[in-house]
């Protein structure tokens, strides 16, 4: 396979850890080197040495529409033609923030950030901030960016005072991070039943995407809605993949549960970096300059990227956007499914809208990390290689969900089939 791709990744080697600017592009126990693309056209990917792929990366999630989808380009393109920056409001960051309002029930106001991950940050600081307590709540597989109060897993069992998942984040911090597992509403109510009164937030997200794709299970949000309202610790819904990707409204809407606070990212900055709080008015004016928590940042709310944002948004508000995006991963899970049982391959597919699942698995529902934990590696990696050779592109960590753009059509879906079927023959 590409050999440019090897001879990019020794150089990267060389000057960036791993190679890579973020660990999970580096294939670490997949592959020996990453493949370096060179180009994106509609659900299309072309390595630096022109293979095609079928791409079910998106970027992670922001080529919704498809990478350099012409409307977003253009929106961009005529942007730049006015400059990159100036570190001043701009109208059209109030015109992105208008458009999300209207779209995402618990949105009032919202602060913008430049990636997810400054966004959950800032989230929880406004969190303790507004309430004036301390602990936090998160659960077990669940990503929300790599803040320090945020990179704790800890062990498995019910309630586990956090232990740091990093190196460099200090005990006295971890320790106000309380990790339970997902969909597991028992141990929610008992930890607020200890500790509730000191409860400053409980982020999740509303759809698990970080360790595959795990939907919740009926009761678990309305469940945390409830425990985090009786005991005024706020809610925060971590939307930054499932935000207009699992609907226009995001997976809020789509579950009818409205938390206080929202992060979101990805799609919104439709491949140019942004990421923002959304949430209560009252919650979100305690953001300086109202309020007395500190959140700032030199790019935040930058032309270029409301320009993307904005052009991505108003494609997914197309009639019928995600009801399409529906049909064709719905096709595709279904699809995978049903292959992997003709060739005798345990595998359970999940998907929400746009967003799927693999696991090799002969488990019919996966609820939790543990049960992502204990799918079978080996398969997936094989699996994984023998898509890629044969030109489709899936997330190089069996942890990570695949994303379908509306620039999939009945072709790419027909042609990762059959991929797909000759994968499983060969597992
Ligand atoms: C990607 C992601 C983040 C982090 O966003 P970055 O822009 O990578 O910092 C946070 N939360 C969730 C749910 C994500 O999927």
């Amino acid at each position: 396979m590409s050999n440019r791709s090897k001879s990019l990744f020794d150089a990267a080697l060389a000057v960036m850890p791993g190679g890579v600017n973020s660990p999970v592009r580096a294939f670490n126990n997949l592959r020996d080197n990453p493949i370096y693309f060179a180009k994106g056209d509609g659900p299309y990917l072309f390595d630096v040495d022109g293979k095609r792929y079928i791409d079910y990366v998106g970027s992670w999630g922001p080529a919704i529409a498809g990478h350099s989808n012409p409307e977003v380009v253009s929106a961009v393109r005529n942007q730049l033609d006015s400059g990159l920056s100036f570190g001043a409001p701009t109208e059209i960051e109030t015109v992105l923030a208008e458009k999300i309002i209207k779209l995402v029930p618990s949105a009032e106001k919202l602060r913008m950030t430049s990636s997810g991950t400054e966004a959950a940050m800032s989230a929880i600081r406004l969190a303790r901030g507004y309430t004036n307590r301390e602990l936090i709540i998160k659960f077990e597989g669940c990503y929300h960016g790599h803040g320090d109060s945020l990179l704790v897993k800890a062990g498995s069992g019910a309630m586990t005072m956090g232990v740091p998942d990093s190196a460099g984040v200090p005990k006295d911090l971890a320790n106000k991070t309380i990790t339970l597992t997902y969909n597991d509403i028992p141990s929610a109510i008992n930890t607020f039943k200890k500790l509730g009164k000191n409860i400053a937030a409980v982020i999740v997200e509303p759809i698990a995407g970080n360790m595959g794709c795990i939907p919740p299970v009926p009761e678990f949000l309305e469940t945390l809605r409830e425990l985090t309202s009786a005991n005024k610790a706020l809610l925060i819904f971590d939307e930054v993949m499932t935000g207009f990707r699992v609907g226009l409204g995001g997976a809020q809407k789509l579950f009818k549960i409205t938390p206080d606070l929202t992060v979101l990212g990805k799609i919104i900055g439709g491949g140019l970096p942004v990421g923002a709080i959304a949430g209560k008015a009252q919650i979100i004016d305690f953001f300086a300059p109202v309020g007395p928590v500190y959140q700032a940042g030199t790019l935040s709310g930058n032309p270029l990227a409301m320009a993307s944002g904005l052009a991505t948004i108003e494609l997914v508000s197309q009639k019928d956007f995600h009801k399409k995006l529906e049909l064709s991963t719905a096709k595709l899970s279904r699809g995978l499914e049903s292959l992997a049982q003709k060739k005798g391959v345990d595998l359970c597919v999940n998907h929400v809208c746009g967003m799927f699942g693999i696991f090799f698995s002969d488990q019919k529902m996966i609820c939790n990390l543990e049960d992502v934990k204990n799918c079978d590696e080996k398969k997936f990696k094989s699996f994984f290689n023998i898509m890629l050779e044969n030109g489709i592109n899936l997330a190089p960590s069996r942890f990570e969900a695949g994303f379908v753009s509306s620039a999939h059509g009945e072709d790419e879906l027909a042609a990762t089939l059959r991929a797909a079927e000759l994968a499983f023959s060969m597992l």
